[in-house]
């Protein structure tokens, strides 16, 4: 299922957003190296500091150099 909806609205916004999924906190978009998807997990602008980051969104790696 593609988030259509969802993406139209992310683009009227600047920047990243985030979301929620298993106590642990993703980006929108979730970058490959990650792998959830987002189902029906509210997006947010904001970081919430009372949740674990997923390493694989949250940290800068080497080959988000590439885009
Ligand atoms: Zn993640």
């Amino acid at each position: 299922m593609r988030p259509s909806l969802v993406l139209v609205q992310i683009r009227r916004e600047h920047g990243m957003h985030y979301f929620i999924k298993d106590n642990k906190l993703h980006r929108y978009p979730v970058p490959k190296r990650c792998g959830v998807q987002l189902q029906k997990e509210i997006l947010r602008d904001t970081i919430p500091h009372n949740v674990e980051q997923c390493i694989y969104c949250m940290r800068r790696w080497p080959e988000d150099n590439n885009n």
